[in-house]
C-alpha cells in the first residue's frame, strides 16, 4: 500500500526531472512518520541515504524494511548532541522533532532541543560539507492567525503565545527557522524552509497518548469507542495526505535555485474537526458516538495555507482528496498499525 504511493511520488517527481539518484542525503528523524516516507522515496530513487533517529518518537518498524538496502545506512543518535561524519553529504533534511500536541506537555525540553541544539548540529554538518539544507518547519509558526490571514501566506509573521502550552513547539520551530536564516546569511548555505500543515496517512502513531487527531479518530471509530471532539469542533485544519506532502518536500529539496525560500506545503481545503469526525465515522462504518470535550488552551481556531508560492515555485499542488486519503489511512490502520 505504501509502496504504491511511493511509486506515485517518484512518478510525480520524475515528470519534472527531479531525481536524487546518487545524491548523498542525511535525513534526521528518518524513522519518523514523514522521515521514513522520505527515506523510502530517496532509497528507491537511488540516493545514498543516511537516516538518523534516536527513536524518541520514530519507530524502528518504519524503516526495518530498508535496513538491508545497500544505499541505506541507519545511525541511532540524538541530533541535539554533536555527531561527526567523515562521509560527505549533498543534502541535509532536518525532520527530527516530536510534533503531537499531547507531547508538548510531556516532552517540551526534547522538542525545544531538537529544533535549537539539534538544528545547530544539523546545520553544522551541512556547513562542513557545503550541503543543501531543508528544514521541516510547521504552520505552527503562524500560531493563531486572525480571519484576515486565512488562508495564511508565508509573509504572515504569526500570533504566538511564547509562554503557552504550545510554545515549546511553536517557538522552537520559529527559532529553528531563525537558525536556518542565520546560517544562510553568515555562511551562504543553500537553505530551504518548508512550513508543513497537518499531514496524515499510514505510519502515523496512534493511541491515546501520542495520537494526532486523524489517527485518534480512526482508532476510536474502528473500535466503536466515543470519538472525542475537543471544543465545539468548529475549529478547522487543512489536512494533507502524506504522499502529497512528501512530494512537495522533495520538490522543495530537489529543485535548483530555491536557496533562501520559505514555502507553505499543505492542502488548502479547510475542514472543521466535527466534519472530520463525521467523515471518519462514516468511512469506518462505525457506531461510535461523537462526544465533546474541553478545547485545549491556545488550540488554533483556523488553519489553512495560501499555497500560491508552492504552486509557482514547486509546480506542486495536492492531488489526494480527504476522503481518498482517509480511506487509505483507515485501511492501513485496520491491517498494519501496531498500536
Ligand atoms: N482534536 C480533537 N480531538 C482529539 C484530538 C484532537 O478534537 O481527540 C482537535 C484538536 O483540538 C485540534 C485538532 O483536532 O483542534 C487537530 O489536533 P492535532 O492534535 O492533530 O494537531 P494540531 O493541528 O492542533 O497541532
Amino acid at each position: 500500500m505504501i509502496e504504491e504511493d511511493v511509486d506515485a511520488i517518484i512518478r510525480g517527481l520524475e515528470k519534472d526531472n527531479i531525481s536524487f539518484e546518487d545524491r548523498k542525503v542525511l535525513v534526521t528523524g528518518g524513522a519518523g512518520f514523514l522521515g521514513s516516507w522520505i527515506c523510502d522515496v530517496l532509497v528507491k530513487q537511488g540516493a545514498e541515504v543516511t537516516c538518523l533517529d534516536n527513536f524518541a518518537s520514530g519507530l524502528r518498524s518504519n524503516i526495518e524494511h530498508l535496513m538491508e538496502k545497500e544505499n541505506f545506512t541507519f545511525v541511532e543518535h540524538d541530533i541535539s548532541k554533536p555527531i561527526f561524519f567523515d562521509k560527505r553529504f549533498d543534502l541535509v533534511m532536518h525532520l527530527a522533532s516530536r510534533a503531537s500536541p499531547f507531547e508538548f506537555e510531556k516532552f517540551p525540553i526534547q522538542i525545544l532541543k531538537a529544533n535549537t541544539l539539534g538544528i545547530w548540529v544539523a546545520l553544522g554538518i551541512a556547513k562542513k560539507h557545503r550541503a543543501r539544507f531543508l528544514y521541516a518547519s510547521t504552520s505552527e509558526v503562524y500560531g493563531n492567525p486572525p480571519a484576515s490571514f486565512i488562508p495564511t501566506p508565508e509573509t504572515y509573521n504569526g500570533n504566538v503565545n511564547p509562554v503557552g502550552p504550545r510554545s515549546c513547539y511553536d517557538e522552537a520551530k520559529r527559532a529553528g527557522e531563525a537558525f536556518v536564516m542565520a546560517y544562510r546569511l553568515e555562511h551562504g548555505l543553500d537553505t530551504r524552509i518548508a512550513r508543513i500543515f497537518n499531514t496524515y496517512g499510514p505510519r502515523m502513531r496512534a493511541g491515546d497518548i501520542y495520537g494526532r487527531v486523524v489517527p485518534r479518530f480512526i482508532e476510536q471509530a474502528l473500535n466503536n469507542k466515543p470519538i472525542t471532539v475537543f471544543g465545539t469542533g468548529e475549529q478547522t485544519r487543512s489536512f494533507t495526505y502524506v504522499s502529497d506532502e512528501v512530494e512537495g518536500l522533495l520538490r522543495l529539496a530537489g529543485i535548483e535555485g530555491l536557496g533562501g525560500e520559505v514555502v507553505n506545503i499543505g492542502n488548502n481545503k479547510e475542514t472543521t474537526i466535527l466534519e472530520l469526525a463525521e467523515l471518519i465515522k462514516k468511512l469506518c462504518n462505525s457506531s461510535s458516538e461523537i462526544v465533546f470535550l474541553p478545547l485545549p488552551k491556545d488550540d488554533p481556531l483556523r488553519r489553512c495555507p495560501d499555497i500560491s508560492k508552492a504552486k509557482k515555485l514547486l509546480k506542486w499542488k495536492p492531488k489526494v482528496s480527504l476522503e481518498e486519503g482517509l480511506k487509505k489511512t483507515i485501511e492501513w490502520f485496520k491491517y498494519y498499525s501496531s498500536s
